[in-house]
């Protein structure tokens, strides 16, 4: 290896500086280079300093010393990507080799995070590529802050889709993602006068290094018109969909690469394009206006995400945009990834579509029709084929979330998928009647079409009924979707309801997030873990080793401080590394209760104005929130304005100096998951007990070694039991509980009466102390609270304030704390998306490795 890199190919103005003879290069990881196919660029300092300058100066076109930090970030983006390329390919052709069985993920949402730190990562390249970037005057950190994270979804459900397709690659199973490439994805927060301000989101604007375009590849999805009969050269009386119109969906391609394992699987975007028949025709009429308007209707279908979290709005753009990818995602599938000769009978040994949550559920009858109409299969044969290629992912118990489309929108815009629904509905329902003797009311509980307030398809009955498997995201969540949500279905369709407790991938969320826990935990028990994760078990002996402790102490002041850094330069706020910090980072939404958040933190301002206790006598804390709410969901937007309106006058206040601090960085994404999680002390998972079907964040926190306040809901349940009661701060009503609460009528105001504190807290509120006197503005989340409290945060206020008295004391105990924060790593191994994965393929998917 030479010392300097070789530049003779290139202009002599972009040698890298090299005043000073740079140190010899580090011999690579063994692992990666081992395992690089042939055809990759040579894993060396020199060589990777030979591709980033060809990609800056023949791929940017501009040299070297005139070239913007974006010009940099994107040439490394394609350096990079140039070395899993060759992985890539090979990962293609084995797979079309083999025909291995593989999963299609079919998810309307992925929330990926920054592609570049991943890419390195996976590549082993990392140290190489810092050293490398050195010797040109480049600074590795200052290009990953110039990505913009491709924001493809909402929250939670977009995340799990995002660490599953992760945590498949790095199994080595197949595995095709399939979703929209949404030229605008979820909005940039923005606070004006402490309320949300919605800008666009221009990820592409920049460029989009990671993604390769296939126009030639595109899919035709059809809308519209109507249907007919007719009897075909055989005799048969079959159906034909004349569609009314009809837009293109062209492939964008991702890689997913597998950690370091050689492996790189595909996630397919789709963008929605005018056909060019469509436009001519249109244009040939001379009506030049009308053609572009006409292209302007097709591209909406992909311009952006809706960005409703938990309440579908039933809006039509909505359903073109399902339809439009799953359509094009089938067609994809059947007509372009299988051989020409595939014998479509054997659908199932080839491929399981995965539906996240009931958004790609057109995809059931769309499968029907394209083997009925176009494969001239008939009915039976295709409905059993069908059958064995769906399962459904639940995400929900909120009844409001459970999509349904209007009978009205639905046949206007697929015609023939509604008959074939109502076809599928009929036969299900006549075996309904069979089973249980005419039970009409039954019938009609379960029937596909809903009658009432109008007539409309019930997405999930339709998943439940084709999927060969349904699943819950959590114990409690699949529980209650069997016992509550589809009782009826549990019991006509044994065996078919089952669990899949979700995970986070350790990959991003540990070794990508935590640097220095992730190099402290190799120091204490070897490499391996980051794909095995339950070996953090081994870590438990060292919550009793001191020094251990110390180091692990550091690890989160450090990336306090970094946080602090973070927060500096992105909204002036600091982070004291010696408070406690208080996190609470989801989507903002009722059931999640950042209202009980609140109060608790009016009333820890309150005992302290009030002289109830000394600032002294208070564990200081910094409250952290993230969280983005829905444009029109207008009680979300007044709880961000409360915080905000709390967090001025707290902040200001001398008397809580260096005591209470309350921080709202705007824009709550993955990219700031990932430097808030790690610098955490406390996670608040506080959902009304039977309303979070699982929560992720809860994992991601107590895998960085977080404590978690929480409710008995969702995967807090697990976490609970696997970290042991006494690292785990549990408050409020039970599932059970709140039922029987809301049977017997529950009436919030009974508990403000009744509670002084609670009364104190919400008066101030309600007085103005928090809008410069203004008893208006919060009137509505004051009278929400008092009047309806659909979650009870004013019944679970006090058990939730004693907990929160208990985390300040044990806080003061700091090797107690310490303690309990390293079994909280340790114990949380279950929570990788390595075992999630693991349990679809035992429990649904029945995809081995292939290699
Ligand atoms: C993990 C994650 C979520 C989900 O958080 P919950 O607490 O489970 O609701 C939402 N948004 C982002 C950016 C995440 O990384």
């Amino acid at each position: 290896m030479s010392e300097n890199p070789t530049t003779d190919d290139f202009p002599v103005n972009d040698l890298p500086e090299t005043g000073t003879p740079a140190a010899p290069a580090k011999p690579k990881a063994t692992h990666a280079l081992a395992l690089a196919p042939v055809g990759s660029p040579a894993s060396s300092v020199d060589g990777f300093v030979r591709e980033f300058l060809r990609e800056l100066n023949y791929g940017q076109g501009v040299a070297l010393s005139t070239s913007s930090v974006n010009d940099q970030y994107l040439a490394l983006a394609r350096t990079v990507r140039h070395y899993l390329m060759a992985r890539w390919l090979e990962t293609l052709r084995r797979q079309a080799e083999t025909q291995a069985k593989g999963v299609a993920y079919l998810s309307a949402e992925y929330l990926l995070g920054r592609q570049l730190g991943n890419a390195l990562l996976a590549t082993g390249l990392t140290e190489i590529v810092e050293e490398g970037l050195g010797k040109c005057g480049v600074d590795l950190a200052a290009l990953r802050a110039q990505e913009v994270e491709p924001g493809l979804g909402n929250g939670g459900l977009g995340r799990l889709a995002a660490c599953f397709i992760d945590s498949l690659a790095t199994m080595s199973v197949p595995c095709i993602g399939y979703g929209i490439r949404y030229e605008y994805g979820i909005f940039r927060q923005t606070f004006v006068e402490g309320r949300q301000v919605e800008q666009a989101d221009s990820w592409l604007a920049l460029g989009a290094p990671w993604e390769f375009p296939h126009p030639e590849a595109a899919q035709i999805v059809t809308f519209g018109g109507h249907t007919e009969k007719y009897t075909d050269t055989d005799g048969v009386e079959r159906s034909r969909w004349v569609a009314g119109w009809k837009v293109k969906a062209i492939p964008y391609n991702y890689m997913v690469p597998g950690y370091q394992n050689g492996r790189v699987n595909t996630l397919r975007l789709w963008r929605a394009q005018a056909t060019d028949a469509f436009d001519l025709k249109i244009f040939n009429s001379g009506d030049y206006e009308e053609a572009v308007r006409a292209q302007t209707f097709a591209e909406n279908i992909s311009k952006v995400l809706y960005p409703e979290d938990s309440t579908p709005q039933g809006k039509e753009l909505r359903l073109q945009q399902q339809y439009f990818f799953v359509s094009a995602s089938i067609h994809d599938f059947v007509n372009s990834v299988l051989p020409k000769d595939f014998d479509l009978h054997k659908l199932p040994d080839r491929i399981i579509f995965q539906l996240n949550d009931t958004h790609p559920v057109i995809g059931v009858p769309e499968l029907m029709r394209v083997l009925i109409d176009e494969k001239k299969m008939d009915w039976d044969e295709a409905w059993a084929i069908t059958q064995q290629c769906f399962a459904y992912t639940c995400h929900t118990l909120l009844p409001e979330a459970l999509e349904v489309w209007s009978v009205d929108l639905l046949g206007r815009l697929l015609p023939r998928h509604l008959e074939i629904i109502y076809r599928i509905n009929e036969e299900f329902l006549e075996r309904v009647s069979e089973r249980f003797d005419g039970d009409q009311l039954r019938v009609s509980r379960m029937s596909i079409i809903a009658e009432h307030p109008e007539r409309a398809v019930r997405m999930a009955y339709l998943a439940t009924v084709a999927g060969a498997k349904v699943n819950g995201v959590a114990e409690l969540h699949s529980q209650l979707l069997r016992d509550k949500v589809l009782p009826d279905f549990d019991e006509f369709f044994p065996g078919k309801f089952t669990n899949v407790t979700n995970g986070v991938t350790p990959r991003r969320f540990v070794r990508l997030a935590n640097p220095a826990l992730s190099e402290l935990i190799t120091d204490a028990i070897g490499v391996g873990w980051l794909t095995d994760l339950e070996r953090l078990r081994e870590l438990e002996p060292y919550a009793e080793d001191e020094e251990f402790r110390d180091r692990f102490r550091e690890v989160k002041a450090h990336n306090k401080r970094r946080l602090n850094r973070v927060l500096v330069e992105r909204d002036g706020f600091t982070v004291d590394d010696s408070h406690l910090l208080d996190v609470m980072v989801k989507r903002l939404h009722e059931y999640k209760r950042q209202t009980l958040k609140v109060l608790h933190i009016v009333t820890e301002y309150e005992r302290i104005i009030s002289g109830e206790v000394k600032p002294a006598d208070i564990t200081p804390r910094t409250f952290i929130f993230g969280a983005k709410a829905a444009p029109g969901y207008k009680i979300a937007k007044d709880i961000i304005h409360l915080i905000n309106g709390v967090g001025a006058v707290v902040n200001n206040d001398k008397r809580v100096e260096g005591r209470l601090k309350v921080l709202f960085p705007p824009n709550y994404n993955v990219t700031l998951a990932e430097k808030v999680i790690p610098a955490a002390d406390l996670s608040e998972q506080i959902s009304l007990a039977g309303k979070e079907a699982s929560g992720t964040g809860n994992m991601k926190f107590a895998l960085n070694g977080a404590l978690t306040i929480g409710t008995d809901d969702g995967a807090n349940i697990e976490i609970r039991e696997l970290v042991g009661d006494d690292n785990f701060f549990l408050f409020g009503l039970l599932e059970p509980e709140v039922e029987a609460l809301y049977a017997k009528g529950y009436v919030p105001s009974s508990f403000y009466e009744s509670d002084p504190s609670l009364k104190r807290a919400i008066d101030l509120i309600a007085q103005g102390a928090f809008s410069d006197g203004d008893r208006d503005v919060f009137a509505p989340v004051v009278g929400n609270l008092l009047y309806e409290d659909r979650f009870m945060a004013l019944a679970d206020y006090r058990a939730y304030i004693d907990a929160q008295d208990k985390v300040g004391a044990a806080y003061a105990d700091t090797d107690a704390w310490t303690r309990s924060a390293i079994l909280n790593v340790a114990r949380s191994g279950f929570f990788s998306s390595d075992r999630s994965m693991r349990h679809y393929i035992d429990r649904i998917w029945h995809t081995p490795p292939a290699f």
